[in-house]
Formats: structure tokens, C-alpha cells, sequence
């Protein structure tokens, strides 16, 4: 449950360079001696919490991490977040960075993932601040049949604002799932919602980022084993319009 989960209360309090250790930086350390690292005397207290960058794509419900493993090369200055809920799925994820990290040292190719235990309908914005992400993905989410089950989706008028909060202005959210019923659920939630447009799919056919989403993650793996269809939306979070 979420009493087990560990999530700051802002994210500036966050230690991202723990998940980023190639991005940390030298933070010096003022009224927190106790974290300091190890410090010959004289020297200043220096704390690694921060990262030279800060996350910018973000992969909600990335299970074994497909999508994010295909996209860190192509996005090597970037960093990627996947987000899951489940214990052993998150531990999966954060093993094969580690393991890519060490096979390519010399490249320095995958330091720029990581995957974080989070329920991500109740904690976004304790991770983000607003205008943050330039992308996010909804990648097969969990579909919840049931009428009334479907609170359980991770895409709501509400939730769509919190997306839209963490995504900065000409940010994009990529949706992708081989039930259509939560396909029409998806496009109608965020067309409806004010903070966000649908990008034509003609527009689509040259972000590489789709056909990686279509064909890289587990799920979608799956989908094209048994024969079945995938259907993509993604939608824009417009400029803020100039006041007034
Ligand atoms: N995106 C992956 C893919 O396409 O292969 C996984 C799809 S799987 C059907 C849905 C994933 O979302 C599961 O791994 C599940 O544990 C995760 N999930 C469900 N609710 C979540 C939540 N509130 N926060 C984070 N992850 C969640």
C-alpha cells in the first residue's frame, strides 16, 4: 500500500543523484553536516543530492522498462524516469540500468535512466515541479473494464491536469493501448481537457518517439505476438496564451 512508499514532499527535496549518479553535482553543504560526505578538515562539506540536470521525460507505469531502455541512447543527454508501482517490477528495471550502465562504461550510454517506486496517481507532483517534463507516456495502462472500476484509470480530468501541471507549455503525452474502449476514454478525456490538443496523427508519423512506444515495450511486444491492434494518441500541451 502507500504507507510503504517513500516520496518527498516536494521535489526539490528529492535525492536525485542517488538515481543519476553520473549527473551529480557538488552541492556544498551549509546546515546539513551530518550528510556531508567524509571531509578531510578545512575542506568545505560537500553533499551529492542534486543532478546537473533535471528529468525531463517520464514513463508512468514503465514495467520492465522497455520503452525507457530503447529510448535513453537516443536521448542520450536527457534524463528518463519510469515510474511503477509494483516492488519487484521496480527492482527489475533498476537492476538492468545498473547492468547496461556497467556494459557500456566506456560509452557512457544509460546513465540517464532509472526507475523510481511510485504510485503515480496520488504522488506527481511531489517529483516534478510544474513545467518540468517535455515527455510523457501512458504505455498499455492498466485498462479497469468495469464502469466501476474506472476511477482506477490513470487518466481522469483530473489526473489529465496534474499531466499538464508537471508538462511544460509544447510538452507532449504519448497514449498507446490495444483496448479501444480505453483508447476512446483516453482521447475524449484529454480532448475535452483545456490544458491539452490532440496532434494530428499525420504529425505523428515523424516523432521516432511513437514507433518506439509502438514497438518497444513489453506490453506492446505482446499485443503484436497475439496479432492485436494498437491505437496512439498524443496530445499537446499548448504555449500558455499570452495574457491579456
Ligand atoms: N508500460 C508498460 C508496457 O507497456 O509494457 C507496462 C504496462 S502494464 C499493463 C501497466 C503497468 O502500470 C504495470 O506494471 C503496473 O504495475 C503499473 N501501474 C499501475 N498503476 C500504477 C500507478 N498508480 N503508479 C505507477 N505504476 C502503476
Amino acid at each position: 500500500s502507500d504507507h510503504s512508499l517513500e516520496y518527498p514532499a516536494e521535489p526539490g527535496l528529492m535525492y536525485w543523484a542517488s538515481l543519476y549518479p553520473a549527473f551529480a553535482v557538488d552541492e556544498e553543504m551549509k546546515d546539513a553536516p551530518a550528510q556531508a560526505e567524509e571531509q578531510e578538515q578545512g575542506e568545505k562539506a560537500v553533499a551529492r543530492r542534486k543532478t546537473s540536470k533535471q528529468v525531463e521525460i517520464a514513463d508512468i507505469g514503465c514495467g520492465f522498462g522497455g520503452l525507457l531502455f530503447a529510448l535513453a541512447p537516443r536521448f542520450p543527454d536527457t534524463l528518463l524516469l519510469g515510474m511503477e508501482i509494483r516492488t519487484s517490477v521496480t527492482e527489475f528495471v533498476q537492476e538492468k540500468a545498473r547492468a547496461l550502465r556497467n556494459q557500456n562504461a566506456s560509452s557512457g550510454l544509460y546513465q540517464n535512466v532509472a526507475c523510481l517506486r511510485a504510485n503515480s496517481m496520488k504522488f506527481l507532483p511531489n517529483f516534478f515541479v510544474k513545467g518540468q517534463l517535455s515527455k510523457i507516456f501512458l504505455c498499455f495502462p492498466d485498462p479497469h473494464f468495469k464502469a466501476r472500476k474506472h476511477k482506477a484509470r490513470i487518466v481522469s480530468t483530473t489526473l489529465n491536469s496534474e499531466y499538464a501541471y508537471v508538462l511544460r507549455p509544447g510538452g507532449i503525452v504519448y497514449t498507446i493501448t490495444d483496448v479501444e474502449d480505453l483508447h476512446n476514454w483516453m482521447v475524449e478525456h484529454f480532448t475535452n481537457h483545456p490544458s491539452f490538443e490532440r496532434i494530428p496523427d499525420e504529425e505523428l508519423e515523424s516523432d521516432e518517439c511513437v514507433s518506439v512506444m509502438m514497438t518497444e515495450t513489453e506490453e506492446g511486444k505482446k499485443v503484436t505476438r497475439n496479432g492485436g491492434k494498437k491505437f496512439v494518441a498524443c496530445f499537446r500541451r499548448p504555449e500558455d496564451p499570452p495574457w491579456p
